[in-house]
């Protein structure tokens, strides 16, 4: 049984079937590329699994337990993450703080503990900074770093949680094209590191077929294709979709 099970998934909004009857697997230490043109529903997918949405039918299961049904909370708490957040920093804290504040509230400490405490979880924090390359900025305002290194911390954010699988709906948005692929090597090195099993939705397709190891394309909320990249950029339904769309690879819609 693959770690991570969705089967049916479907949802739809009013009139508009968002996600159609969607099914997939991924396994510990993989990273699937979920594409399609702009309205595909890509988020939306995302918000199912994450427990941010309720689906009209479906299962999704980790490890075997079924998360459909759970708060997003909770899914958390099962080591289900979600990267890239902006909002998941606080700017006038200090960039190893922030990722303090993280560890605090994995451990289920709370944030009043750091007041009588501001060394808590530092060195853990410190190490995290350290595999994202961001050790050397740890005491800077994290309102002053670049966009580039806010990702970075974001990263080093969602894994003070050791999530076992990790969503990132477009983690390099608003990144140009050598940080992006920057980042998504980091990810793919930690993530293979850790056995972490990763989804994720990019518009840069040089990104995903770069460190993608299997890639899902949806169109108006059904699966159109699946396999390895090559076979998916070979695809003749899917050239169809992005050339017969107005996009091509490369500067696909958001
Ligand atoms: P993608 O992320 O692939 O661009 P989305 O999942 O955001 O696509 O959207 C898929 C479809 O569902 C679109 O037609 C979109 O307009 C619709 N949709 C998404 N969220 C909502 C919502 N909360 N209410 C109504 N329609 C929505
Ligand atoms: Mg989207």
């Amino acid at each position: 049984m693959s770690f991570l099970q969705v089967r049916n998934l479907a949802k739809s909004f009013g009139g508009v079937q968002a996600v159609a009857d969607v099914s997939f697997d991924l396994g510990k230490g993989e990273l699937l590329a979920l594409i399609g043109p702009n309205g595909a529903g890509k988020s939306t997918c995302f918000n199912l699994l994450y427990g941010n949405l309720r689906p009209d039918s479906g299962s999704v299961k980790l490890d075997g337990l079924e998360l459909i049904g759970l708060k997003p909370r909770r899914i958390w708490r099962h080591g289900v993450g979600r990267t890239f957040q902006i909002t998941a920093t606080y700017g006038s804290m200090s960039v190893v703080e922030n990722v303090q504040m993280a560890l605090i509230s994995d451990a289920g400490q709370s944030i009043r503990a750091y007041g009588r405490a501001s060394n808590l979880h530092r060195d853990k924090a410190l190490s995290l900074l350290d595999l994202v390359g961001m050790a050397d900025q740890a005491d800077r305002a994290t309102n002053v770093l670049a966009y580039g290194d806010l990702k970075r911390l974001e990263l080093a954010i969602a894994l003070a949680h050791d999530p076992k699988l990790m969503l990132m709906d477009e983690p390099t948005a608003g990144m140009a094209p050598r940080e992006r692929l920057a980042l998504m090597a980091l990810t793919a090195n930690i993530v293979a590191d850790r056995g972490v099993a990763v989804l994720f939705t990019e518009h840069d397709m040089d990104v995903v077929f770069e460190h993608a190891h299997r890639a899902l394309v949806l169109n108006r909320g059904k699966l159109l294709a699946e396999g390895s990249v090559d076979e998916v950029r070979a695809n003749a339904a899917v050239q169809e979709v992005y050339l017969g769309g107005g996009t091509t690879f490369g500067e696909g819609g958001a």
